[in-house]
């Protein structure tokens, strides 16, 4: 085991630690083809399951791979033919058996940072779903709930507003401005300190680099 991986294991097992005494699950995986194995066991077979708007979830593959197992009652906007369609898979991850979403940033205490533009994602990550599953990269954890919020919003909204070349200041400059614009990707920040549900949250941290 390289530095890199003795030091992503070591501070991935302090977080878990920490999640316990919120009432959330955690894992730790080394790679992505572990945690995808992992979200996997975590889910029978027949299980209905949606995910929010996430980089992390799609370049390591686990989106492919759940829609491969073929095991999965997938609500997947990303096929939807139109808009409307699309607002209605929304809904239905209310009421799905599984949530996916990676985070925007965690403390090393265990809060989980989430921004949201138009706020399903967050909504369906503070109630709905029976089960949320995080996926998340070493890389987005910080040293505090203030440098999680700052990475959140200084860091990865500024990149996904020019992934997805957002009409806002920070598109231009890639710095936040703090804008109020209806478009922005901020208009939602949901932290989540503590679980009402014990066990309903869990979060599996990837030893790896994965999304912004
Ligand atoms: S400028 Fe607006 S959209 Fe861009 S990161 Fe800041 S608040 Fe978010």
């Amino acid at each position: 085991m390289t530095p890199i991986e003795q030091r992503n294991e070591l501070l991935a097992g302090k977080v878990i630690k920490s999640l316990r005494t919120r009432h959330i699950d955690g894992y730790y995986c080394a790679t992505s083809a572990d945690a995808i194995q992992k979200v996997k066991e975590l889910m029978p077979e027949g299980s209905s399951v949606s995910w929010g708007g996430s980089m992390t979830l799609r370049d390591m593959g686990l989106v492919k791979a759940l829609h491969e197992a073929g095991k999965y009652n997938l609500y997947d906007r990303d096929l939807a033919k139109t808009p409307e369609e699309a607002q209605e898979i929304y809904r239905q991850a209310f009421s799905a058996d599984f949530y996916m979403s990676s985070a925007n940033a965690m403390s090393e205490q265990g809060d989980i940072v989430n921004i949201d533009g138009n706020g399903n994602r967050v909504a369906a990550i503070a109630w709905g779903p029976k089960k949320v599953i995080f996926v998340v990269g070493v890389n987005k954890i910080a040293k505090d709930l203030d440098a999680a919020i700052k990475r959140a919003r200084g860091t990865a909204a500024p990149i996904n507003t020019v992934r997805l070349n957002r009409d806002t200041p920070c598109t231009l400059d890639g710095v936040c401005h703090d804008c109020h614009l209806a478009n922005s990707i901020c208009n939602q920040i949901h932290i989540i300190r503590n679980s009402y549900d014990n066990g309903r949250f869990c979060v599996i941290i990837v030893g790896e680099e994965l999304g912004y």
